[in-house]
């Protein structure tokens, strides 16, 4: 990455931050008064030390000197106290009050710091957490409209670092980029003050600043190249831990945890090593801080000891001048702690950016409206298509189904049956050929009002945590009570659901109640029933159920297909001797269309396919 594109990625960073112009601003005028208060307090010690010097000069001049500090000590001088110089009295008196009084400066000095030190904390802290929420948001919605390619593409794991890891370290970032910001405000008002106060002086001490700022840009150039490392490292982790989790069972049955465990260290062992590269750099990059400062320092105390030998320079010039070049040097040591974070965050960036630059699916076009009663009628014209464009997966598909009809795709694994389903949902786009629905070419539909038109019952049936209802009324989010109940009736999944503890209230998912499979599929077509879609896709289920349930569900089934259009993915051909019409698949053709008599008196494959699993 050139520090150009280092350059873009912080103005995208903190484009998140510009919705919050006015919370910034009273967090910089707050900074400016906390940078003041410690401009004002330099002076102060200076007068401070002065003053103190001051009392032990007058006091040194006078008799019993060592014990008078306060009243009781002077009662106790008894009969020396007369000896006691009036003047040494009024002198102490006078210092004794000046102390106070700064004493009493720089409490409140103290307070009137605390509170904007408080109000730049909570008003910056607000900006950082509701930008990296924006961030948060902005990256789930995007993610959710990504093309199916990119999920075919990217590994489960490493999308949730980007998501979790990556955004974390950018929201360490931003806190980073508000004590550069506040370090750099502070270095405006010590400097200026400096220069007030001494400038020759100033200038000399200034010389570490340019010295300082090269070895710094030779370090992170080192830091951010490790932290690339280290974050792909951190997603590669994520990703194997992700799939070790979904693939437990298989993991425990053939006993390879010692296994598993060994490749994971290997990954954490990688992982370690750019880790402590780059602490490395950094525990090396603070030090090489300090000692600048520190030679800037002795530099500054060395020349003017010689100054106040000469009696060039008073002691109060130089306690101000110590203690702002003390303060003024704070950036530069701000800007060793910050750089890790910064140069990690910019390497964590590139992940999110490239996320967010991923081309999301085609959103509103042409949306027509299609009622889900009506229409549904599903032409395919010669359509080609590869998902890898190489490999051939369909190859001229021709195919005619009217509203209503239902059509069974039919064929070996591994064929296109999917795939048909895929390119109807606009998962994918063909290569050539079209596909309509009634009539209109589906690439003329947003995405949106494409998938409106249809439901899809998967294979494997897909719940999530939450109650039945919430469930169920993913079909169709305003539903009324009535109407999922209804839905639920038609799938003959009422009398279940009415028998659990808490009715339609009750939890499912990972950590709810156990349900059967073939409860879950009837819950999952009441979801297609409550939809009413024109069009409905169905992947039968291949795990075989009770005979039983196997009843229920195909019931249920007889009923969500009726009066629409639909696709069934059928594995056991015993479910589909009432299709309109039986596609007959084989390496990305259709070799065979026709109902269940006609093809069953053809001798081709779907007669080997129906003796195969009958005889
Ligand atoms: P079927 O449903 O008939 O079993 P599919 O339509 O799932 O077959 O798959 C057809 C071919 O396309 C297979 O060779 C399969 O490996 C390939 N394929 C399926 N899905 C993808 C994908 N997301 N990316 C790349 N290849 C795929």
């Amino acid at each position: 990455m050139s520090d150009n594109d280092s350059k873009i990625i912080i103005w995208r960073l903190l484009s998140y931050l510009k919705f919050y112009k006015i919370r910034i601003m009273g967090g910089i005028v707050c900074t400016v008064f906390m940078g003041l208060s410690d401009a004002v307090l330099a002076p102060t010690l200076g007068k401070l030390i002065n003053g103190l010097g001051q009392i032990s000069d007058s006091l040194s001049n006078g008799e019993g000197v060592n014990a008078v500090i306060d009243g009781v000590n002077l009662e106790r001088l008894g009969s020396n106290f007369a000896l006691i110089d009036p003047i040494i009295i009024n002198g102490y008196e006078q210092a004794r009050n000046l102390l106070i009084g700064l004493g009493l400066f720089i409490v409140c000095l103290m307070i009137f710091k605390g509170f904007f030190v408080y109000s730049k904390e909570y008003l910056m802290s607000s900006v950082i957490q509701k930008s990296v929420k924006n961030l948060r948001d902005d990256l789930y919605s995007h993610l959710l409209h990504l093309k199916m390619r990119f999920f075919d593409r990217e590994k489960t794991g490493e999308i949730m670092s980007g998501m979790t890891n990556n955004v974390q370290v950018v929201e360490q970032s931003l806190g980073a980029f508000v004590v550069l910001a506040q370090a750099f405000v502070y270095s405006v008002i010590f400097i200026t003050a400096l220069f007030i106060v001494e400038w020759r002086l100033t200038l000399f001490a200034l010389i570490v600043f340019p010295v300082s700022g090269f070895v710094l840009k030779l370090f992170s150039k080192a830091i951010r190249k490790t932290s690339r490392k280290i974050m792909a490292k951190i997603a590669d982790i994520n990703a194997f831990l992700q799939e070790s989790i979904t693939s437990i069972k298989i993991i425990k049955t053939y006993n390879r945890e010692l296994y598993e465990t060994k490749r994971f260290e290997n990954k954490t062992y990688q992982n370690y090593s750019y880790s402590m590269k780059a602490n490395r750099l950094v525990a090396f990059l603070k030090p090489t801080n300090e000692f600048m400062s520190t030679v800037g320092m002795m530099a500054v105390i060395l020349f003017s000891g010689v100054r106040i030998l000469n009696q060039d320079m008073d002691i109060e010039i130089f306690t101000t001048f110590a203690v702002l070049i003390s303060m003024a040097y704070k950036p530069i040591k701000t800007l060793g702690e910050t750089q890790p974070v910064i140069q990690r965050a910019l390497a964590a960036s590139e992940r999110i950016f490239d996320l967010l630059d991923e081309e999301p699916e085609v959103s509103v076009k042409k949306h027509l409206k299609l009622s889900s009663k009506t229409g549904g009628a599903v032409e395919f014209k010669d359509v080609e298509f590869s998902y890898n464009g190489k490999d051939s997966v369909l190859n001229g598909i021709s195919l005619s189904v009217n509203s209503g009809e239902t059509v069974a795709l039919v064929g070996p694994s591994g064929v296109g049956k999917s795939t048909i389903i895929n390119l109807l949902l606009g998962f994918y786009e063909c290569q050539s050929g079209s596909i309509y629905i009634d009539g209109e070419d589906i690439r003329n539909f947003s995405r949106q009002s494409l998938r409106n038109m249809m439901s899809l019952v998967p294979q494997e049936t897909i719940l999530f945590s939450g109650s039945v209802r919430e469930n169920i009324r993913y079909g169709k989010l305003e539903a009324d009570e009535d109407e999922i109940i209804a839905a639920a009736k038609s799938a003959n999944a009422h009398e279940f659901i009415d028998n659990f503890p808490d009715g339609y209230d009750t939890e499912i998912g990972e950590r709810g109640i156990q349900i059967s499979g073939g409860q879950r599929q009837r819950i999952a077509i009441a979801r297609a029933i409550l939809k009413n879609p024109a069009i409905l896709l169905l992947d039968e289920a291949t795990s075989s159920l009770d005979a039983e349930s196997e009843r229920l569900v195909q019931e249920a089934t007889n009923i969500l297909i009726k009066e629409r259009t639909t696709f069934i993915i059928a594995h056991r051909l015993s479910t589909i001797n009432n299709a309109d019409k039986i596609v007959v698949m084989d390496k990305g053709r259709i070799i065979q269309m026709g109902s269940h008599n006609e093809l069953i008196s053809q001798k081709g494959l779907y007669k080997k396919l129906y003796d195969l699993q009958f005889k």
